[in-house]
């Protein structure tokens, strides 16, 4: 496929490839310099034609999911150019399900604008994924504050600008590499840690394909830690000056967990004394030891909810209720977290809901048939036999058991609509009003024959039209006047 591509796209003649951890938009600003291209426009026609300019102005290290053009233009794999992006670090989280997942997961933690460590760009020659991250303070390296401003200007940074070169200031520009360094002198501890844990989670783990069950095991991680602590949800909320609903959110016990910042998940996890690494590594010796679903049960596990589905779903037909996505999840006890996690099984349901509905259609149908059928079968044997046609001689031989659902409504009444069928014929009505009072007659003393309350609801509910409708008929108004509205 690969090469298919590249004999379509046109391969940019220097192709450099990325550094371990560099950033998506430092990656772009080499390749274009190398190629002699100076501005984002310019490049954006070769590598990225199918996004708009806006789009290219503001790339911004998030996950890309058009990529087809650039890895042919760089000659460069998917997996190589993600690995520049948040990619990963989503992934770990499931939250790379569609394109807003991951920058609505990191966004509170990602820099709007260029910050950096002057004495990497002199020394490496380029700019690092971790300086984006608005907890690292400072470059572990070289122990100095990273700076978010130019050393030579004060002018702020944009994360991707023309002119595209390397290591200059845009607005200035002088060589960002020789701005002044200030020594890090506050909480070069937690820049440290919290840098060597981004270095595992910017980076691709094998495990990673597991997102379907690995967020929850997170949360679950997280709980157990908390309780190991022997503290409520409440008391560690009070502690860590955090909202409950936040931890909560991080232990995948709420609903909308996917919406739980990654801040959350750092903050959680500083309270608690560990760092994300240590979390994931439990998670990952819990499963070797107590059996959570390894790689190859996700699949099994996605064939075991459909099949719930469509027991749920079997379920709805048989009582005659409406057939909704909310319905058949919660029969089927799916959460919203693994319809989320899984865009497959969420089709799935779609088309599994369709279908449904469709058969109780069909149902439908066929048992109105059934009914038409028994109606005028009794209909000739009354006749036969000289006996009086009248609603009460037909709904009591066709045993109508309860009116409490919506659905036995809508039997009686084409019961009833075919009775009044046959008694206009005799009577050759034509009028709308004698026809309408001779189907409110009926619907009245169904409804006393069921034992039902009289309403006019219920009886406008049997005839098949609004009660705003019927009461505009002088007629009526006299049948029902003593029943309640509702
Ligand atoms: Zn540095
Ligand atoms: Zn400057």
């Amino acid at each position: 496929m690969i090469d298919q591509v590249r004999y379509y796209f046109e391969a940019l003649p220097l192709h450099p490839q990325p550094e371990k951890l560099e950033s998506l938009t430092s990656y772009l600003t080499r390749l274009a310099e190398a190629n002699g291209i100076q501005t984002s426009s310019a490049f954006a026609h070769i590598c990225f034609p199918e996004y708009n300019i806006e789009a290219i102005h503001s790339l911004n290290d998030f996950p890309l999911y058009s990529l087809m053009n650039l890895q042919a233009a760089a000659c460069c794999s998917e997996a190589v150019v993600q690995a520049t992006t948040f990619y990963h670090l989503g992934r770990k989280f499931g939250r790379v399900y569609d394109s807003r997942a991951c920058y609505h997961f990191l966004r509170n933690s990602i820099a709007p604008f260029f910050r950096y460590c002057p004495l990497c760009i002199k020394e490496r020659g380029y700019y690092s994924l971790l300086w984006r991250f608005l907890f690292v303070k400072g470059c572990s390296d070289h122990a100095c504050n990273l700076l978010d401003t130019c050393g030579h200007c004060g002018e702020k940074i944009l994360i991707f600008t023309s002119p595209l070169q390397f290591g200059l200031c845009p607005s200035c520009g002088r060589n960002l590499g020789l701005c002044r360094i200030q020594p890090l002198i506050e909480a070069e501890e937690d820049t440290l840690s919290y840098s060597q844990d981004l270095l595992f989670l910017l980076s691709p783990q094998p495990w990673e394909s597991m997102t379907s069950t690995l967020a929850q095991h997170v949360g679950e991680q997280f709980a157990l830690l908390r309780q190991s602590k022997e503290l409520t949800v409440q008391e560690m909320a009070e502690r860590a000056g955090l909202p409950p609903r936040k931890i909560k959110g991080v232990e995948f016990d709420i609903i909308d967990t996917y919406t739980t910042p990654f801040q959350s998940y750092l903050q959680c996890a500083k309270y608690l004394g560990v760092s994300l690494h240590n979390i994931f590594d439990a998670v990952l010796e819990r499963r070797r030891f107590h059996g959570l679903p390894q790689t190859d049960q996700i699949q099994r596990s996605e064939n075991e909810s459909i099949t719930k589905m469509q027991k749920a779903i079997k379920i709805l037909i048989e009582c005659k209720m409406p057939i909704t996505k909310n319905a058949v999840c919660r029969i089927a006890q799916l959460s919203n977290a693994e319809l989320l996690q899984s865009p497959s099984l969420g089709i799935q349901l779609q088309q599994l809901v369709l279908a449904g509905r469709a058969e109780q259609r069909q149902q439908v149908i066929l048992e109105k048939n059934a009914i038409q059928d028994k109606v005028s079968e009794m209909i000739k044997q009354l006749e036969h036999s000289g006996k009086p046609v009248t609603y009460q001689s037909i709904s009591t031989l066709i045993s109508v058991a309860s009116v409490s659902s919506s659905e036995n409504w809508q039997m009686i009444r084409f019961i009833n609509q075919y009775i009044s069928q046959y008694l206009y014929d005799q009577h050759n009505i034509v009028q709308e009003e004698d026809r309408l009072v001779v189907r409110t007659e009926i619907a009245i003393n169904q409804l006393k024959e069921l034992g039902a309350v009289l309403t006019r609801r219920a009886i406008a509910a049997i005839v098949g039209r609004y009660q705003e409708d019927l009461q505009q008929y002088p007629f009526i108004e006299v049948l029902w006047k003593d029943f309640p509205e509702t």
